[in-house]
């Protein structure tokens, strides 16, 4: 058995239309580009490339103190 991911929930994909980010309506995201999404149950969430940046730096931090905390005990 394959272990589990702890991003099986996240891929790029691209915009078949253009639609607003979801963290900020301001930020479009235009037809065909490229975008973040992030499965949330049976629900698909998708954010613009400045927003992931910051979502996968969050993250990414958020993994290396737990992988930390998981190591020290
Ligand atoms: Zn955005």
């Amino acid at each position: 058995m394959a272990h589990k991911s702890v991003v099986l929930n996240l891929s790029v994909t691209t915009a078949a239309k253009g639609h607003n980010c979801r963290h900020n309506k301001s930020h479009r995201i235009g037809k065909g580009a490229r975008r973040l999404t992030i499965k949330v149950e049976r629900n698909q969430h998708h954010y613009c490339l400045t927003c992931a940046k910051i979502i996968l730096e969050k993250g990414i931090l958020k993994l290396q103190h737990i992988q930390t905390e998981v190591e020290s005990i």
